[in-house]
């Protein structure tokens, strides 16, 4: 089953993991009773296993996937990038997925390495390698391309992104795989400019769940550039955790309750991000779990999207 044809007749639902780094993270995403088990059991379409840039994770997503493969009915899904690889290895590489009976691929350009200003690889943009995907491998694989309803942070304009992303369902992608978005509005706006451009292909939301501070700035200020909105402000400033001028003494213990206090009221403002993002309309919801379960699973009851 192809994931873009579920979700011409319903709404997807699916997990991202990250391949782990030590035998520990190994064994807690896919040992017995381990995150991947505790993810089936919500019954995704698919989980998808994200590739680090220049593939120097690359046999450990490989793994992360046959592990996915073994839950049945499940979709595995990998991501895959351009950075510091030539045509012959992304050949080899995609060659082996299909070996593994791994037939869906996120195509991306991929984060570059700090101080790159180019991929150091054949490809520079995710466009060529859809093309080159549907060149070397026809329709054996079913690709999903990413979509910033912000802009990409290094786009020329945001009519100019989404040009380039028609690029790449007119190389033969299949789906879109958005960036988080927090600011739903601004989504919809590029929803309508995205169908205006001629881009058909089904979107499917990437959920960043808010669950502590940190994250979220960094997610917010690092590679992305996402805006915050008001709401979501007002719960990092009423849960301030950093170096606050006016309490210069707080204790730990205060820090800790304001970590929890905010992990809290985070989940609920995730719960209430998705049921937006459900009214809108979006043909899938694609949830970040950075490899834990627990307050995955609360979303997913809450917003109902799955079987917790
Ligand atoms: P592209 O579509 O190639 O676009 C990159 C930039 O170039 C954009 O600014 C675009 O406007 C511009 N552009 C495109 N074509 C042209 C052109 N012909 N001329 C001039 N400018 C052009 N990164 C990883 O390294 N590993 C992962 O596992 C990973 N997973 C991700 C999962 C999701 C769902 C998403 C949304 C992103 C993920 N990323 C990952 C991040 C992604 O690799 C970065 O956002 C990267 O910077 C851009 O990738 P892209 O595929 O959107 O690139």
């Amino acid at each position: 089953m192809k994931i873009s044809d579920i979700m011409k007749k319903r709404a997807a639902f699916s997990f991202e993991v990250f391949p782990p780094k030590t035998d520990i993270g190994a064994e807690k995403l896919m040992g017995r009773g381990g995150v991947l088990e505790k993810l089936y059991g919500m019954r995704p379409d698919y989980i998808s296993c994200t590739y680090g840039a220049g593939g120097s994770n690359a046999d450990k997503n490989l793994e992360v996937l046959d592990a996915v493969r073994t839950l049945d009915g499940v979709i595995p899904v990998s991501h895959f990038t351009c950075v510091g690889n030539t045509r012959a290895e992304m050949r080899k590489r995609l060659g082996q997925y299909l070996e593994h009976g791994v037939d869906h691929i996120l195509a991306l350009r991929g984060d570059l390495p700090l101080g790159m200003t180019g991929t150091g690889g054949d490809l520079h943009y995710a466009a060529e390698l859809v093309r080159f995907i549907r060149d070397e491998f026809g329709d054996a694989f079913t690709v999903a391309v990413a979509g910033s309803p912000e802009g990409h942070i290094d786009c020329l304009s945001p009519e100019a992104d989404i040009a380039f992303l028609k690029q790449k369902q007119d190389a033969g992608a299949d789906f879109i795989m958005t960036q988080l978005c927090w600011d739903t509005e601004q989504f919809a706006r590029w929803m309508d400019a995205v169908r205006a451009a001629g881009v058909t292909m089904p979107v499917d939301a990437g959920i960043m769940p808010v669950l502590d501070i940190k994250g979220v700035v960094n997610m917010a200020l690092s590679r992305n550039g996402c805006a915050l909105p008001r709401e979501l402000c007002r719960l990092i400033s009423k849960h301030w955790i950093f170096d606050n001028p006016f309490a210069p003494t707080e204790s730990e213990e205060s820090a800790a309750a304001k970590r929890a206090a905010f992990r809290e009221a985070g989940t609920g403002y995730t719960v209430r991000l998705i049921d937006r993002y459900r009214a809108y309309g979006v043909d899938g919801i694609h949830l970040y779990t950075m490899n834990r379960y627990e307050d995955v699973t609360r979303i997913v009851r809450e917003t109902g999207i799955g079987n917790a």
